[in-house]
């Protein structure tokens, strides 16, 4: 096998540059249509293709909403093709709260600093470069190598990956892809740390509860029908929702992958003793104790509360709107049986109504990619091993997966790099990633193809 590791050539020469481009781009999506702009960072892409003689498509499903994509063909007929999907937006940043510009991409203590630096602009930048030394080296892999950089993924990918494989399947089209939202340790203990890859996300069940009341003076409250009162006992409801327990296929394995003692596992698998082991957890490892938590259950967490105009008027309706997130298999029928059951008798003036659905997917672990990530994550850091994740939260990869593409989360980190710091970084205060990161992620990136398309002959 080639090795093929970065030199700090290319790693200060072209790899940080890049990012800190991207970052300086600042394509700040704020959920509306007019934000974004990932124009920017697509055309700073081509232009970077461009420079290694690749040709890139731009792709814009409104204007300035841009995704860029670029093949490599593979030489043999019948082989799976293996994806890179990244996304150019970042969330806001409130700048007061920063110690350096957010949207500078300053290097400093060892760390690229800005909006976007871990969620997901190095990543981008890394399978970037990664893609594009693979082209100039002109080794013919057997399947096609796919590069994907999206538009929209901070909202609801409806103008990025949503759109690429509802209108451009034929073009973005990939059998195995590596995304977003892993590599991150966690869960140590016994002899060794767990790096986390994903495998499935919960689904998405957002709801908004819509209640009824009488307007009147709010001199004269005597047997009036508050909304005001009706939304905020529901909601103190809600949040003391008590979901059932639910230890499915991923749970397990995530469980079972990590290096928790062994009286930890067990009591996380045990319906009675989890929520005492979950605390227990919490006190030494925050980040994993919650993972845990979201991948065992259904969740509410009632987020935005809307309810009367002025201070002498009696509401007459209130809206709460729920962020619901679902274990595989609930359905939206399963979500509305369980906020009725809740609401009990409140359920009488609340309309309850489901505004976004997204079912829970996961993708198996005994694939080529798998066994291919593993042995990389094995070569750099010894004691530690790839756990499979389930997370709560949800990707661009959802899309794929849902198409039937095998979809990881996954980059290769720097061991500082535990998932509380992660969680605290990612559309947090001070984003950062470590150049050490960064290079390890493209050496990742770098050597992935290969060793997969062994993996996969391996298999025939
Ligand atoms: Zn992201």
């Amino acid at each position: 096998m080639i090795e093929k590791t970065s030199s700090p050539a290319l790693l200060e020469g072209t790899i940080v540059p890049l990012l800190q481009e991207l970052i300086r781009n600042r394509c700040v999506n704020d959920g509306t249509a007019e934000s974004g702009g990932e124009i920017r960072s697509a055309r700073t892409l081509q232009k970077f293709f461009s420079s290694y003689g690749i040709e890139s498509e731009i792709l814009e499903s409104a204007p300035g909403r841009a995704s860029i994509i670029a093949r490599l063909p593979g030489g043999e007929p019948g082989q799976p093709s293996l994806g890179y999907l990244n996304h150019l937006d970042v969330v806001p940043a409130n700048d007061e709260d920063w110690t350096a510009n957010p949207y500078g991409g300053e290097v400093r203590g060892g760390y690229v600093w800005g909006r976007g630096a871990l969620d997901m602009l190095s990543t981008t930048a890394t399978q970037a470069v990664a893609f594009a030394e693979l082209a100039r080296s002109k080794a013919r892999l057997p399947g096609d190598l796919v590069f994907v950089a999206a538009a929209d993924e901070e909202a609801s990918g409806r103008l990025g990956a949503r759109w690429l494989v509802e209108n451009h399947w034929d073009k973005v089209k990939s059998d195995y892809i590596v995304t977003e939202l892993g590599g991150f340790f966690s869960t140590g203990g016994e002899g060794g740390t767990g790096i986390a890859v994903t495998v499935g996300e919960k689904g998405i069940a957002w709801t908004k509860l819509k209640a009824r009341g009488v307007a009147g003076h709010g001199s004269l409250p005597w047997h009036s029908e508050n909304a005001a009162a009706t939304i905020g006992r529901a909601v103190a409801r809600l949040s003391d929702y008590a979901p059932r327990l639910v230890f499915s296929r991923e749970y397990e394995a995530m469980v079972a992958g990590s290096f928790l003692p062994r009286g930890l596992k067990a009591a996380l698998l045990s319906s009675s003793r989890c929520d005492r082991a979950l605390e227990k957890l919490r006190r030494s490892d925050e980040g994993a104790a919650k993972f845990f938590h979201a991948a065992s259950r259904l969740t509410v967490s009632p987020n935005v509360v809307a309810v009367g105009s002025k201070i002498n008027i009696v509401p007459d309706r209130g809206t709460a709107e729920l962020d619901i997130r679902i274990l595989p298999g609930q359905t939206v029928e399963y979500v509305i049986s369980e906020i009725k059951r809740t609401l009990g008798d409140l359920g009488r003036d609340i309309q309850i109504e489901i505004i976004e659905y997204f079912p829970s997917a996961s993708s198996p672990v005994d694939t080529p990619l798998y066994e291919a990530t593993s042995e990389i994550v094995g070569a750099v850091h010894p004691l530690a091993r790839p756990v499979p994740f389930f997370i709560g939260g949800v990707t661009d990869g959802r899309f794929f997966r849902k198409m039937g593409t095998v979809v990881y989360g996954f980059m290769l980190a720097n061991d500082d790099l535990t998932l509380t710091e992660y969680a605290s970084l990612v559309h947090g205060k001070d984003e950062r990633v470590s150049v050490k990161t960064i290079e390890l992620s493209y050496h990742y990136f770098s050597r992935l193809p290969e060793i997969f398309f062994d993996k996969v002959r391996l298999e025939q």
